[in-house]
């Protein structure tokens, strides 16, 4: 198994493949204020195994397309979707993030939560912006710093991993430059990253490494796994993510 694979063996069978809460995604609804009783049509790019997926069909009557590179959590996404009676609402489309233009426009809004990064923030509202209806919202969650003057420790760490982490103020910035009126924002709370991400993932460790052997690239991985949340302990007075809502100028 090469360490794509790996990866996503590590990540398939999880609720959530990064932090975040059904509370957050329902809060990021409200602010919206999108007509939950419509039938809209939202894409959820880059869904993962597909948790706000199915709490944006639970709790609205809203048609969602989980959009994700990899067919295992889609199909897990499916299989969640069936189990709940959600199939009419739930469609998946295995693609790429950064080539959707041939689903053409018409979206009554874009979710994302904890994916956009994988293009950048700014190339992701570019990309994105055109598929959205005149005046469709976008609802990002991405990488922030919550405090200033952080220490050289973890600004390092995810200047390295992710050279767009920004303050709240840069993002709202980028939003505007990027054609888009920000209608409101909040950042995860600790349970977000601890409860539903990092507590679960750290169950999985030592099955994971039974699996697999202990072998080098396991347990590679997970050393990797554990030096964010060992990090994320330290330092989350400085670091969450933001969860953006903006509308489309236009
Ligand atoms: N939204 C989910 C959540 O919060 O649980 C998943 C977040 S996970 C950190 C990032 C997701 O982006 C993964 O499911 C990954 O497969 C997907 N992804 C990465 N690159 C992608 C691409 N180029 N196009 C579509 N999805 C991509």
């Amino acid at each position: 198994m090469d360490n794509l694979e790996l990866l996503i063996d590590f990540h398939k069978n999880a609720e959530r493949q990064g932090p975040g809460s059904d509370t957050d995604t329902l809060l990021a609804v409200s602010i919206s204020r999108l007509d939950k009783e419509q039938p809209l049509r939202i894409a959820d790019i880059g869904c993962g195994t597909g948790a706000q997926t199915l709490a944006l069909a639970r709790h609205t009557n809203w048609h969602v397309t989980g959009v994700d590179l990899f067919p295992a959590f889609l199909q897990s996404l499916q299989e969640q979707a069936q189990q709940e009676g959600l199939s009419a609402q739930v469609s998946t489309l295995e693609a790429s993030m950064d080539a959707l233009e041939k689903q053409g426009e018409g979206w009554d809004a874009i979710w994302s939560e904890g994916a956009i990064y994988n293009i950048g923030f700014r190339k992701g509202l570019q990309l994105w912006r055109p598929l959205l209806k005149p005046h469709g919202v976008i609802a990002v969650s991405e990488l922030t710093w919550t405090a200033p003057d952080q220490p050289e420790e973890i600004r390092q760490h995810w200047q390295e991993a992710y050279p767009e982490v920004g303050t709240v103020c840069e993002k709202l910035a980028v939003l505007e430059e990027e054609g888009f009126q920000v209608v409101g924002h909040f950042c995860l709370p600790p349970s977000s990253w601890e409860d539903t991400y990092y507590k679960p993932m750290e169950e999985r460790f030592a099955p994971f490494l039974e699996q697999h052997g202990h072998s080098a690239e396991a347990l590679s991985l997970v050393e990797g796994e554990r030096r964010e949340i060992e990090l994320y302990r330290k330092y989350q007075h400085y670091i969450s993510y933001g969860y953006y809502i903006a509308q489309r100028k236009g």
